[in-house]
């Protein structure tokens, strides 16, 4: 099973092997700020949708050398220079770039979201500029596994 995605003009195009290992919502002011400058109305709606895949399971399949980067609060981020738009983030640690995040709003999924896209959670909800009404869990900052308190919030 393999998925396709794209940025949304296009330039950018990449191929996931597999379902993802979890997707989440992320409300903190580094993915809203990125978020900001992206040509994809999907992309504002003051949070990103992240999915996680073994780095090994992510290929960008057109595009590659036209990809730019920038470095925020430790993760590089991989962008479109012509839309704008995020197409994944890793870990600027050597010892934690065996996983990514990859932007949900890129994929071509059509009409039934698979079940493996569904977001388990959110995280840092405390930062959040937008509630959400859903019976996710909500967490402060991240849970204890993605290196945050794992508190969550009321
Ligand atoms: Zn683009
Ligand atoms: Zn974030």
């Amino acid at each position: 099973m393999h998925y396709k995605g794209r940025c949304h003009c296009g330039s950018i195009q990449f191929e996931t092997k597999g379902d993802p290992l979890f997707t989440q919502y992320c409300h903190c002011s580094k993915c809203r700020t990125v978020a900001s400058d992206s040509e994809n109305p999907a992309d504002k709606m003051g949070y990103s949708f992240t999915a996680a895949y073994l780095t090994e399971n992510f290929k960008i399949t057109d595009g590659e050398d036209k990809l730019t980067s920038i470095v925020r609060n430790n993760a590089r981020l991989y962008l479109c220079p012509q839309c704008k738009v995020l197409i994944y983030g890793m870990s600027e640690d050597p010892g934690k770039q065996a996983g990514i995040g990859i932007n949900v709003n890129n994929f071509q999924l059509g009409e039934d979201t698979p079940a493996s896209f569904r977001p388990v959670r959110h995280i840092w909800y405390q930062d959040r500029i937008v509630d959400a009404n859903d019976e996710l869990p909500k967490f402060k900052d991240a849970p204890k596994e993605q290196f945050g308190t794992g508190e969550l919030c009321q």
